[in-house]
């Protein structure tokens, strides 16, 4: 009875930058748990790396390439995932970047908006767009990518705009939560710590970094981009049915500290 919670035969769900990292890992999950996947992403070349590195485990995707800082394309972007695949059950809000060391003080316009826009804005238009006929359906799942960085504020690197960002991935899920609770569409949002991937991965050499790093994590490592994929795939599936505006963190202990 328990494992079979687990299992997403004949939902369709849909992925944002899921063409590496810790949506790629997501896709690969939900798709072994029974779903069909549309990954997605903004970059042509790493969306179809990741559907050939799928393809090479014997796992199809459908791939979309999708700027979620464009509201409109967002919009179309639902429209006609929902109308190829019947309906999309799962939407996994991943898509984000981060560019860490920027003084507060002095974080030019441009950088402060653009991370905000994929980061919060981005999230906002995927879960707006994606709902809308999960709402009509009375059912869905989504779960956003947020970050420890919502809840702590990262040593040694300076990133107010990040921080800030996830912040409000956390409190945005909990409001659209909140909402859509007695409509069937369940949010929810998955909270890492530093994780192996291509964006975190180039401060695991360098030597002003990790070992601050290390030093507040108490498991003393990072995760793996399949073990934020485990949480993701827990949320999505009917395992978690009375969860809705929860906060996963899935942080090796950082937040114990
Ligand atoms: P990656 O950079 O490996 O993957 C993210 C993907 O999203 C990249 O392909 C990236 O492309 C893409 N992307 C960036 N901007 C857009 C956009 N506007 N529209 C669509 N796709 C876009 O990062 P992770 O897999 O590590 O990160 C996934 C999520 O997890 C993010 O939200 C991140 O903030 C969060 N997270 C990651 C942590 C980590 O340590 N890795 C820790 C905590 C949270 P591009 O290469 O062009 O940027």
């Amino acid at each position: 009875m328990y494992l079979e919670k687990y299992k997403l035969d004949g939902q369709t769900a849909f992925i944002t930058g899921g063409g590496r990292g810790i949506g790629l890992a997501a896709a690969e999950a939900l798709l072994e748990a029974g779903a069909k996947v549309v990954i997605s992403d903004h970059n042509a070349e790493v969306l179809e790396n990741g559907r050939a590195e799928l393809l090479a485990k014997g796992r199809a995707v459908d791939a979309v390439l999708l700027d979620v800082t464009d509201a409109d394309a967002v919009g179309r972007a639902a429209r006609e995932a929902n109308e190829r695949h019947g309906a999309i059950d799962i939407l996994v809000a991943n898509a984000g970047i981060a560019w860490p060391d920027t003084p507060g003080e002095s974080m030019a316009d441009e950088v402060w908006r653009k991370v905000l826009d994929v980061d919060l804005n981005g999230v906002y238009w995927s879960c707006r767009e994606f709902a809308r006929p999960m709402l009509q359906r009375g059912r869905g799942s989504i779960i956003t990518i947020g970050s420890m960085s919502g809840l702590i504020s990262n040593k040694p690197q300076r990133q107010a705009h990040y921080n800030a960002a996830k912040a409000g991935v956390h409190h945005l899920t909990r409001s659209l939560a909140g909402e859509w609770a007695e409509r069937g569409v369940r949010v929810n949002t998955v909270a890492p710590t530093y994780v192996d991937t291509p964006m975190s991965r180039g401060g695991f050499t360098e030597p002003t970094l990790f070992p601050v790093w290390m030093e507040m994590t108490p498991m003393k490592r990072v995760a793996r981009a399949d073990e934020i994929a485990s949480a993701i795939l827990f949320l999505a599936a009917d395992a978690s049915s009375a969860m809705t505006g929860a906060l996963m963190v899935v942080d090796c202990g950082y937040t114990i500290w």
